[in-house]
């Protein structure tokens, strides 16, 4: 097992450095070096993530491994080949992608997750479970960001590769991504284990605010302050870098993220049509209701305030209707 351990972590270490090489010298790479340009990526962010290419070939990588007198079966096991249906061999489990190198907490490479060159299904290929990788335990760039994320008690976590790798750029060197999968416990004490605060920084769609808001009560529950960085409508992280640039993002995205109330808030807001009066009130109800969650009363009050400074209701009867949601909770 051992033994098998360090063969598999050798192979993808070997395999890293391959589609590495191939993005930077193959002529298959050109054009998907094309699209990591037109994508933002300059040649230093391409080498400090590793990434790479696997070319449109059936057995450039098992040729390539085979050579090197590694056991194609234990590849296989390891999610770097297929076997062949007839039983034949093996061939590439990657083929014609974009490859960013997966590493454990000690910076070895034990998977690789493969995007598509472009439009197409599935977006991104992940390796399967394996000895070596286990989606719910792998927090993607751990490895890089552990010190920023010691330094600064805090933790960005962001959905995708890509705004893991485009907010570094931007100079954001604590950022962290789950594998595609939602976040879990196992992640939540991961991260608990380098920082104090998690900054959720989810794409500004309704499947990331969704996430988002599942996210939350996990991470606290793991002994972490949340708040949350906000994208507009539509937008991811990298999407956002690309263009607003990253003194922008900076500024008005992950210095500005807000407290966990806030973030409810604003999100319930856009499900309600304000300029109507029913959609006002309903607002006003669930806006309540979130504020009910909080157990101090002072800041229960600071909220409070808000909303009927913005909406000319009274505090009186906002904080009725709050005592209310509050007595019902306890
Ligand atoms: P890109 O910027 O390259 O288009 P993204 O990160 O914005 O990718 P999303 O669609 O927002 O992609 O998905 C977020 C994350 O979910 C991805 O980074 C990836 O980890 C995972 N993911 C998305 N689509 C798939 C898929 N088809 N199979 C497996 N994982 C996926
Ligand atoms: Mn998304
Ligand atoms: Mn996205
Ligand atoms: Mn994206």
């Amino acid at each position: 097992e051992n033994a098998e351990r360090a063969k598999l972590i050798e192979a993808h270490e070997l395999t890293a450095k391959l589609y590495h090489y191939m993005l930077n010298n193959s002529k298959q790479g050109v054009e998907a070096k094309r699209y990591l340009r037109e994508r933002g990526l300059s040649d230093k962010l391409i080498d400090h993530f590793m990434i790479g290419y696997a070319t449109d070939e059936w057995d450039r990588l098992a040729d390539f491994l085979a050579k090197r007198g590694f056991d194609l079966a234990l590849m296989e096991k390891g999610g770097l080949l297929s076997a062949k249906t007839d039983g034949s061999g093996y061939v590439d489990r990657f083929r014609n992608r974009i490859m960013f190198p997966i590493w454990d907490k000690d910076g070895k490479t034990t998977a690789f997750a493969g995007r598509i060159i472009g439009e197409g299904q599935p977006k991104y290929l992940n390796s399967p479970e394996t000895m070596l990788f286990t989606k719910s335990k792998i927090v993607y760039n751990l490895h890089h960001a552990r010190t920023a994320i010691r330094k600064s008690k805090q933790a960005v976590i962001f959905e995708g590769y890509m705004d893991v790798i485009k907010s570094w750029s931007a100079g954001v060197k604590n950022g962290i991504a789950t594998m595609g999968t939602a976040l879990t416990k196992e992640h939540c004490a991961i991260i608990r284990r380098q920082a104090e605060e998690a900054i959720i920084c989810y794409d500004g769609d309704d499947a990331g605010q969704a996430a988002a808001l599942k996210s939350i009560p996990m991470l606290e529950a793991a002994g972490l302050r949340v708040t949350v960085a906000v994208l507009p409508k539509g937008k991811d992280p990298d999407e956002y870098i690309g263009e607003y640039g990253p003194d922008e993002f900076l500024r008005e995205i992950v210095d500005q993220a807000v407290s966990i109330t806030k973030f409810k808030l604003i999100y319930s807001r856009k499900n309600h049509i304000l300029l109507k009066e029913e959609g006002k009130k309903n607002y006003l109800l669930e806006a309540v209701d979130i504020v009910a969650e909080l157990s101090s009363p002072i800041e229960r009050e600071v909220y409070l305030k808000e909303l009927s400074r913005e909406f000319d209701i009274s505090l009186e009867s906002l904080k009725q209707d709050c005592h209310r949601k509050v007595q019902e909770l306890q």
